[in-house]
């Protein structure tokens, strides 16, 4: 083993995932590192399709989403076995979906981890194994060397080597079908639009009907297995269309399956997993980036209160309990979309059926919210219906002004939000959690709507944990406070 260098954390993998974590702990003020195969932050091809509801609520939270925003496209993208969703009447500011790229999403993220917030990164640079002991863990190069941490974190894809290395299964379904995904320019113009089968042909630059290059999107006979040639791209349009359109040596060119598997455990010891390296579906339905960017807030808040001695260690064990039920749920979304779009005439009148349902209100809000990411509850047990789900964005008034309350949120801190007339209030001693948690005293006017849930009432006082999610909501004399505060932010330290 090689020289060694420490860091607190070692982020396995600087795609969306672990570049979003690496902001969560550069904003709490803990030494990280990403270590990345990859030389530049260049994708071959544009990958996902865009940003959902909750994932921009989060960004927002952190005080970046018009960044995403001024580069995307806001749209109604939601389906579910092709059945459009519309989430305008959702109660979120982003009562859309955001069509973007994956290469634009990790261009404007890279610009703000590293950019902006100065994350290291060793690029060009692979993690190849690790050891942990009581202390720490020795992340093992490719280059030979090895950098020592107290935790390493696996964001490094469906093919995890961290995964793998930690002995966690990664149990699922194995593949059934595949789709052959490509970038290419075309010399006659193709039929574009979806096909019922899934998968089509669409110009890349989706803001013009004019002309290519393409995304070409299609089924294959059979399971197609490695990587795709030019020939295999050509035979499958002819197959499809009865003509390959002319189409030229592609830009990009891959394939996906429907293979779907989740590792059976987010944690083990001082090794987490994150994004696709804990989870992977197929496309469809979009969950994967938006399911990673949203395990990494989960985590990035948690590890560093753990890493900063703030909290015990088993507070990771709440990032599988709160996220592993997420990804089985976008597991279950993925996995019912694929069965529904198989085109054959059971599944037609499978989905036939599920697109009925989905013309009547609450099959259809239930099933939206699901997708964009609002329904989230963690169980983080009984009491008012807030908590464990995400707060809303209500709009503020204080007395420093008009704020809402992701603004508060921004340094990735914890805020005690007391709503009216809390000054005179027997609360717990707060000064002895001033160091960690931010009190914002404001007022508030207008209806609290959560979706699904529906209109609930206006607690005098919510703890919001730095993910959004509600910690604890009630009066602030109750004794559910002090509790909620040191469960979640650690105990009370003399002020
Ligand atoms: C065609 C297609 C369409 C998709 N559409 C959507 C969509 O609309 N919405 C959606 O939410 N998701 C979609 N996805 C899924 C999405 O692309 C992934 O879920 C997302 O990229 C996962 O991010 P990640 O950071 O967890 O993993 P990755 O993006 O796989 O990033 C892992 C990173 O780790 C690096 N790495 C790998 N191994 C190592 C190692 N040993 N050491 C160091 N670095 C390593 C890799 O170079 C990479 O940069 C789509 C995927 C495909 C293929």
């Amino acid at each position: 083993m090689g020289a060694t260098t420490d860091h607190a954390v070692v982020v396995a993998g600087g795609g969306p995932t672990g570049l979003m974590l690496a902001a969560e702990l550069a904003l709490a003020g803990v030494d990280a590192v990403v270590v990345e195969r990859r030389t530049s932050q260049d994708l071959d091809g544009s990958r996902a399709g865009g940003l959902n509801a909750r994932t921009l609520e989060v960004l927002d939270q952190r005080g970046v989403a018009e960044r995403f925003l001024d580069a995307g496209e806001a749209m109604q993208i939601h389906t579910f076995a092709w059945v459009p969703l519309d989430i305008s009447d959702l109660p979120t500011r982003f009562n859309f979906g955001l069509a973007l790229w994956q290469k634009e999403i990790e261009r404007i993220l890279a610009e703000w981890v590293i950019g902006d917030l100065g994350v290291a990164i060793r690029r060009g640079c692979e993690v190849t194994g690790f050891e942990q002991d009581a202390a720490g863990v020795d992340v093992e190069l490719s280059e030979g060397t090895s950098l020592r941490a107290a935790y390493l974190v696996g964001c490094d894809g469906g093919r995890s080597v961290v995964r793998k290395a930690a002995g966690i299964d990664f149990p699922g379904l194995d593949a059934t079908a595949s789709w052959m995904i490509a970038e290419a320019d075309m010399d006659d113009e193709p039929e574009t639009g979806l096909r019922p089968e899934g998968g089509g042909i669409g110009p890349v630059d989706r803001t013009t009907d004019a002309g290519g290059p393409y995304r070409i999107v299609l089924k294959e006979a059979g399971v197609g297995t490695g990587e795709p040639s030019f020939d295999d791209l050509r035979h499958t349009l002819v197959a499809a269309y009865g003509t390959d359109f002319g189409v030229r040596p592609p830009r990009w060119l891959s394939r996906f399956s429907d293979a779907s598997r989740q590792a059976a455990s987010y944690r083990r010891g001082r090794v987490l997993l994150a994004g696709d390296a804990a989870h992977i579906h197929p496309p469809q339905g979009g969950q994967g980036l938006n399911t990673g960017v949203q395990d990494a807030v989960n985590l990035g808040w948690k590890l560093a209160q753990v890493v900063e001695g703030v909290s015990p260690d088993d507070l990771l064990d709440t990032y599988h309990a709160e996220r592993h039920p997420v990804g089985a749920r976008a597991q279950q979304l993925t996995r019912a979309f694929v069965a529904l779009t198989i085109p054959d005439g059971r599944h037609d009148a499978a989905r036939e059926l599920v697109a009925e349902l989905l013309t009547m209100e609450e099959p259809r809000m239930h099933l939206a919210a699901s997708l964009c990411g609002l329904d989230i509850r963690y169980d983080l047990g009984q009491g008012h219906p807030l908590v464990g789900r995400r707060m809303p964005d209500l709009d503020l008034a204080t007395a420093d002004g008009p704020t809402r309350v992701f603004a508060t949120l921004h340094d990735a801190r914890p805020v005690l939000l007391r709503l009216g007339g809390s000054a005179g209030s027997t609360g717990p001693d707060l000064a002895t959690w001033a160091d960690r948690v931010r009190v914002v005293d404001a007022t508030f006017d207008g209806a609290w709507a959560l979706p699904v849930v529906g209109e609930v009432a206006a607690p005098p006082a919510v703890l919001i944990r730095p993910d959004g999610h509600v910690a604890w909501a009630g009066d602030p004399g109750d004794a559910g406070l002090p509790q909620a505060l040191c469960r979640w932010f650690g105990p009370a330290v003399a002020a």
